[in-house]
């Protein structure tokens, strides 16, 4: 069995960022991720110069957290401004332009109370894996791959973890960065019956397109960044991201990327996306190559009162041993949300542990972190979840 201080269950970007916020803090942390890779949905692709997003894309500009993460993690210079500004709205014979932050909200990312979505969106350079990779860069082998985790239970250190392949984890406290339906059921077998209401968190399957064409095979300039169909009987394509014309570095030259968003279909999303953007968007040739990414539960969609409930779950929480949740399942769909959700939730419990050398790295300006200390104290030797 192994023994680490917090386990962080979940290596998507709220269980990273999480992770990074209890590093600076001193905390052993031991990220379990159950998938092959970390990142959870945000999938970046880099093929022949060219750069495929198979989740997020971006994030609103006017939101700080990621872009602050960004800077801390030494990747502040990878940070891009779009190329074009603007959306368009497709309803069955013209785009027309949609005002801005009406694409977000139209898509399900919504920004945090008080953003200012006339700001638009940024990105990274390398795409939204740069912040993942970064990440991974910086946790090294806290972050652990191929370890589900299927079952919590109380124990005399605090939380006992049980692991896909049978084996478990001591953790004096828990983060758990999942999505809602998984957070609802591990904490439902722990007795917080609750939080079953995180089951009525809605995740709606779609699908994304990325479709690589010859510049020169577009018969209308393109305007703007994409588009958002109204919603046409018998469409398939819900939305559509100019990437090559929205990002740079999207395509190399001569060249053009573009990610359809389809609803779930029979056949192959590929050709039903060329064949539907071939007549709203006006491209003659044939797509080089595509690739779709499939996602059954895809971005989150909350029901009304849901934040109350999850103020009542973390009220219910607070009285077991350090147990925090946290990501797109609570507390926002956008990566930008995510981030901040992660890092406040291990805050929460470094401050509940009481942790004499808390120092967020958010608050660092420079010098040696509280974890740097230690270990050039102890030769150098990085301090890893023991397992
Ligand atoms: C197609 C798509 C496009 C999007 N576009 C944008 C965008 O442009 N801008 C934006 O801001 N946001 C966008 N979003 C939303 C945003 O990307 C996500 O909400 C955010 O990345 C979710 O991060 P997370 O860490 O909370 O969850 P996830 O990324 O879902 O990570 C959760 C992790 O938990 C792991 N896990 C699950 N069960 C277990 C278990 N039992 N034990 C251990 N690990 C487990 C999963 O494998 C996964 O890696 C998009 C999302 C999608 C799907």
């Amino acid at each position: 069995m192994g023994v680490t201080t917090v386990a962080v269950v979940g290596g998507g970007l709220t269980g990273l960022a999480a992770a990074w916020e209890l590093r600076g803090a001193g905390a052993e942390v031991a990220v379990l991720e159950s998938g092959r890779r970390a990142g959870g949905v945000i999938v970046t692709e880099r093929r022949d110069g060219f750069v495929v997003e198979g989740g997020p894309d971006g994030f609103l500009a006017a939101e700080p957290d990621i872009q602050v993460l960004a800077r801390e993690l030494g990747i502040g210079d990878r940070l891009v401004d779009p190329l074009a500004r603007g959306s368009m709205l497709w309803d069955g014979r013209k785009l027309a332009p949609l005002a801005e932050g009406q694409a977000a909200a139209l898509l399900g990312i919504e920004g945090q109370t008080g953003v200012d979505v006339n700001q638009g969106f940024r990105s990274f350079k390398g795409g939204m894996g740069d912040v993942v990779e970064a990440l991974l860069a910086r946790l090294g082998s806290a972050v652990r791959t191929g370890m589900g985790v299927t079952g919590i239970a109380p124990s005399r250190r605090g939380y006992r973890l049980s692991l896909s392949g049978g084996s478990a984890v001591e953790a004096e406290a828990v983060v758990l960065a999942l999505p809602a339906w998984a957070a609802a059921r591990l904490l439902a077998a722990l007795g917080v019956v609750a939080a079953r209401r995180l089951e009525d968190v809605l995740y709606y399957p779609s699908v994304t397109v990325s479709l690589a064409y010859e510049q020169n095979g577009f018969a209308r300039k393109l305007r703007g960044t994409g588009f958002i169909s109204a919603g046409q009987p018998g469409a398939a394509v819900r939305a559509c991201t100019y990437a090559s014309f929205k990002y740079p570095g999207r395509a190399p030259e001569g060249y053009a990327l573009l990610r359809a968003f389809v609803a779930p279909l029979d056949g192959d999303p590929a050709s039903v996306a060329h064949a539907e953007l071939a007549k709203i968007l006006g491209v003659t040739g044939a797509p080089l190559w595509s690739r779709a990414f499939h996602w059954t539960r895809g971005v989150p969609r909350y029901k009304p009162r849901h934040a109350e409930h999850v103020a009542t779950m973390r009220e219910l929480l607070s009285r077991l041993p350090p147990l925090e949740i946290a990501g797109a399942g609570v507390d926002g769909a956008g990566v930008s949300a995510c981030v901040k959700s992660g890092r406040a939730a291990a805050r929460r419990l470094v401050e509940r542990a009481g942790a004499p050398n808390y120092e967020s790295p958010a608050n660092r300006r420079s010098g040696p972190s509280a974890v740097d200390r230690r270990q050039a104290a102890s030769g150098g030797q990085t301090q890893e979840a023991r397992s």
